[in-house]
């Protein structure tokens, strides 16, 4: 077992073990860092630069950065909360999020971090891409429109010999995570199931399953997100 080392998050003493990523020690000591393309056993991206943080006064995000001994931590500060905040502004501004229509709406980690963030009406102007539904596939469906392309899909969803369901397409503004035909025709409701959990928001979809569990009494409809770690 590694040694346990000391940092400070918010002027809290914490402790961890040497090296383990800061948003998992920060857990385990009753500190929620917001995340969005991380998720537990991939590798992290730091991609959606949710977590940023400042270590040692420095920005940097906290999926990717290990801990070490005398680390000191900015996280709930205003100045981050607002970065957070602008980020999620952005997310909902560059797809299409209708939150009442939504079947993930309760359990999904964009809306969740808008209320955590006390998003009102966005201050940038909304892009209003015309995406795309993918309905093509017997087990899901691939609505483009929520996509936030974090790609949890793409490193978490594979087949028995590593071959991911979902794939990158285009570049930039175009960008696209697409499914592989030939897998999806042969996904079993499992890896559907699996697939719509992974995906933070409401890109992936299992088909002719909806609204099992009623609006108001979702995951993130009595316990707001972080609050089961800062609970803890
Ligand atoms: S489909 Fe969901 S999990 Fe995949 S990249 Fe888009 S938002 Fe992320």
């Amino acid at each position: 077992m590694s040694a346990k080392i000391n940092f400070i998050i918010d002027g809290q003493q914490c402790q961890s073990e040497e090296g383990k990523f800061l948003v998992d020690a920060a857990k385990d000591n009753g500190v929620y860092i917001p995340t969005l393309c991380n998720y537990e056993g991939l590798k992290p991206k730091g991609s959606c630069r949710i977590c940023t943080v400042k270590i040692n006064g420095r920005f940097t995000t906290a999926c990717t950065s290990p801990v070490h001994d005398g680390m000191n931590i900015e996280n709930n500060t205003a100045e981050l909360n607002e970065m957070r905040k602008q980020i999620i502004e952005l997310l909902f501004v560059s797809g299409n999020h209708f939150c009442p229509a939504c079947e993930k709406s309760g359990d999904c980690e964009l809306q969740a971090l808008a209320y955590r963030y006390k998003m009102m009406a966005p201050r940038f102007p909304f892009a209003f891409p015309q995406k795309e539904i993918d309905a093509s596939h017997p087990k899901i469906i691939k609505e483009q429109n929520r996509c936030i392309l974090c790609k949890r899909c793409i490193r978490g969803i594979k087949d028995e010999d590593g071959k991911s369901y979902f794939a990158y397409q285009y570049r930039g503004k175009d960008s696209l995570v697409v499914v592989d035909r030939k897998l999806a025709a042969e996904m079993t409701m499992e890896k559907a199931q699996e697939a719509m959990d992974i995906c933070p928001v409401g890109s992936i979809i299992v088909r002719e399953k909806g609204w099992e569990i009623p609006i108001g009494e979702r995951k993130y409809d009595n316990a707001p997100i972080g609050s089961d770690i800062e609970n803890k």
